[in-house]
């Protein structure tokens, strides 16, 4: 009889590998492999584990050796590549790799009965066969929508892209509305072709920061490419459609592959090509768990596997631009729009100190909303607050609706009727009179989208209004549904936050306002201005995308107390280059990245006390000449749902010396084995 040690790694916090003993029997035809997934009892429970090793001997003790349940060999094995990528990820941002490999994988796979898999591998194998039999004899991607001529830079760029041998970061920085979707589709064609006429396969993989914007691009590539076989990855999936996009990516049976940043981590055992749309945005970091920057990842695994990476954006962010500057990045210009008659549209400040708007709509604002509605042509207002008035307040007495769970206001919800906390979910009916004075005439402080919505109605009463922010869209598919409505033209005056910001492809819109873009000029965060005046371009981005709009100017308006601020001179130039090199020479001599490399511990504890107590612990644990440790500070939302949270920040000049410092940090922090919960971040972007 044949026996095995299998080395394993599960999905639990100790970061070490599991020794399990695999014993044939006389059913078994198949052996362990490397990769491949493996039942096996964990103390009490039942868990799925990936085999590391295949080893002859243990240096556990015979007798503590438990027996594996079952091995999973319905599915091809995980690529050593895969597994090097994890690993990477595990190391960089310093947690098991167990956490990183399990959660990474759908959850049907890890815990689904084998016949429920091999149910998913069949109708994959299917699809993929059929399609193989439809495609056309000479290896070209045949065209079902009629792709548009490049214009010379869109062409310059897939040229450039296409024929990359080996490893390159492009950075492609075009303007909005240049046409960089072409760009991506146009060179991983060329790529398929390439693939295809060399007798090879090739897989790509396109990532994209907001779900909202994946039903639209996937319509888009599958009506040009219909013979290719598109995987879709993304948090709505249900877990049976997430198992078969899955597999099928990891099968080779995806071509394409189109997701949120958590595709990064996707099988793909032919990639040939990783592109990712608006590289600069925020979404590409992972806030929870596995802290990671799909961008970095995509990148990293882009060098480790010898293929080309493009990131696009019309705002790079400010790493990415100083990694074009120093030679590192290959940028890729487009400068124009790619629509013939389309140009810019005009950027202009309404000074609010001279303009009073007591409803948040300036006279200016309110006079170009009606040109807009009397041409029959949409309107987009940004505003990044949701809800009708952040606060609720009582003049008698001075009441005001904290949250009693955290450090913020509990936010009016008008059409819902609640106050709601945004931080931790804590809802409250509205109450009818002040809760300690008894006066019944509660007052809302600022505005929201829905208060803005409620003015626009009785500016307009004839006017179609369409709210789409985090509230409006909480069923599934309705933001689908509501981004549909805009693009048929069944939207006059479109309101939003940020999700109405990013991507889309407006046709009919030649007005863009942004109500209150003053709050984030002033935040503590280093990075908010790079964001602003990122969020602000990709807004104004919005408007004058189509032709049919020639005759008359597209414009942004935005409204503002401080029309002198750089920031505004030179988003009024378009100028993003002016401001990318502006921040770049302050992040150099203020010490920031991309100069220096930063990490953060976060701690949480019932008192501020005691998480501070902690951090200044961990902070004198090891020496530490070359890294610099900052005091403990209570983060800004010091307290959410109960819990007090602060943060200490690591700095060096270093990455390789933060890195090394880091490791040996985190084995003396686990081994305090403290009851507070604490979490590192490797490359914060919230700080
Ligand atoms: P970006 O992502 O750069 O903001 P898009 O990829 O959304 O821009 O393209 C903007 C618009 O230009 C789309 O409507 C697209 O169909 C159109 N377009 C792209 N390339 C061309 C081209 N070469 N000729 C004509 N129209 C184009
Ligand atoms: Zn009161
Ligand atoms: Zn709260």
């Amino acid at each position: 009889m044949l026996k095995k040690i299998l080395k394993v790694v599960i999905d639990t916090p100790l970061d070490t590998t599991f020794d399990y003993r695999w014993t044939q029997t006389t059913t078994d035809s198949v052996l362990p492999q490397v990769g491949q997934f493996v039942r096996l009892p964990f103390g009490r429970r039942e868990v799925t584990g990936l085999i590391l090793e295949v080893l002859d001997s243990s240096d556990v003790d015979e007798d503590k050796l438990r027996d594996v349940i079952e091995l999973r060999h319905q599915i091809a094995p995980l690529s050593a590549e895969w597994i090097a990528l994890c690993q990477f990820a595990a190391d960089y941002y310093h947690r098991p790799l167990g956490e990183v490999v399990l959660p990474g994988v759908p959850k049907h796979l890890r815990e689904a009965k084998p016949a429920s898999i091999e149910r998913a591998l069949k109708k994959i194998r299917v699809t993929a066969a059929d399609i193989t039999r439809a495609a056309a004899d000479d290896g070209a991607i045949g065209q079902a929508s009629s792709a548009p001529v490049l214009n010379d830079e869109q062409r310059a760029a897939v040229d450039a892209i296409a024929a990359t041998t080996g490893f390159a970061s492009h950075l492609l920085y075009g303007v909005t509305g240049s046409g960089k979707t072409e760009v991506y589709l146009h060179a991983a064609q060329a790529l398929l072709e390439q693939a295809t006429a060399s007798g090879t396969r090739a897989q790509i993989l396109l990532l994209v920061p907001e779900i909202n914007l994946t039903p639209q691009l996937e319509h888009h590539v599958r009506a040009r490419f219909p013979q290719l076989n598109v995987a879709t990855l993304h948090s709505q999936l249900s877990e049976g459609e997430r198992l078969r996009h899955w597999l099928s990516a990891h099968e080779g049976h995806a071509d394409l592959v189109l997701g949120t940043r958590l595709a990064v981590l996707a099988s793909l055992p032919h990639l040939k090509l990783i592109v990712i749309d608006e590289e600069h945005d925020p979404s590409y970091k992972q806030q929870e768990g596995l802290r990671y920057s799909a961008r970095d990842l995509a990148v990293w695994r882009a060098r480790q596997l010898n293929i080309p990476v493009v990131l696009g954006s019309a705002t790079p962010s400010v790493e990415s631009w100083h990694h074009a500057g120093s030679g590192r990045y290959r940028r890729l210009d487009l400068t124009r729009r790619a629509v013939a008659q389309a140009t810019l549209p005009r950027i202009g400040l309404i000074d609010m100190e001279r303009n009073k708007a007591p409803d948040g709509l300036s006279a200016p604002l309110i006079a170009a909303l009606r040109d807009r509605l009397e041409h029959g042509e949409q309107s987009l207002l940004f505003l990044n607050r949701r809800g009708y008035a952040p606060v609720m307040h009582c003049d008698a007495c001075g009441w005001i609706s904290n949250c009693r769970r955290c450090t913020a206001f509990m936010v009016l919800h008008k059409p819902e009727r609640r106050l709601r906390c945004h931080h931790c979910s804590l809802e409250l009916r509205v109450p009818v009179s002040c809760p300690t004075c008894g006066n019944v005439d509660l007052q809302p402080l600022g505005r929201g989208t829905q208060r803005i919505e409620e003015y626009l109605q009785t500016l307009f009463p004839e006017a179609r209004v369409l709210r789409i922010d985090a509230d409006s869209t909480r069923r599934k598919g309705s933001a689908q549904q509501a981004f549909e409505s805009v693009h048929r033209g069944e939207v006059d005056i479109l309101l939003g936050t940020q999700m109405v910001a990013k991507g889309h492809d407006f046709q009919r819109l030649t007005l863009v306002g942004a109500i209150n873009p003053d709050t984030a000029l002033f935040s503590q965060d280093y990075r908010a201005g790079e964001r602003l005046f990122a969020q602000l371009m990709q807004v104004a981005g919005r408007a004058g995308r189509a032709a049919a709009n020639q005759n008359r100017q597209s414009e942004v308006l935005l409204q503002t107390r401080y029309p002198q601020h750089p920031l505004y001179r030179a988003l009024l130039a378009h100028d993003y280059a002016g401001f990318a090199e502006t921040t770049i020479e302050e992040r150099r001599s203020a010490g920031l990245p991309p100069f220096i490399y930063q990490a953060l511990l976060r701690a949480e504890a019932k008192t501020l006390a005691a998480a501070l107590e902690f951090l200044q612990t961990a902070r004198d644990l090891l020496p530490h000449e070359d890294i610099s440790i900052n005091e403990p500070v209570p983060m800004t939302i010091t307290r959410v749902a109960g819990v007090e949270r602060a943060q200490l920040l690591l700095e060096s000049a270093s990455r390789t010396q933060l890195q090394t410092f880091l490791k040996h940090w985190m084995q003396a922090l686990r081994a305090m084995k403290t009851r507070l919960r604490w979490s590192l971040e490797v490359d914060p972007v919230d700080i």
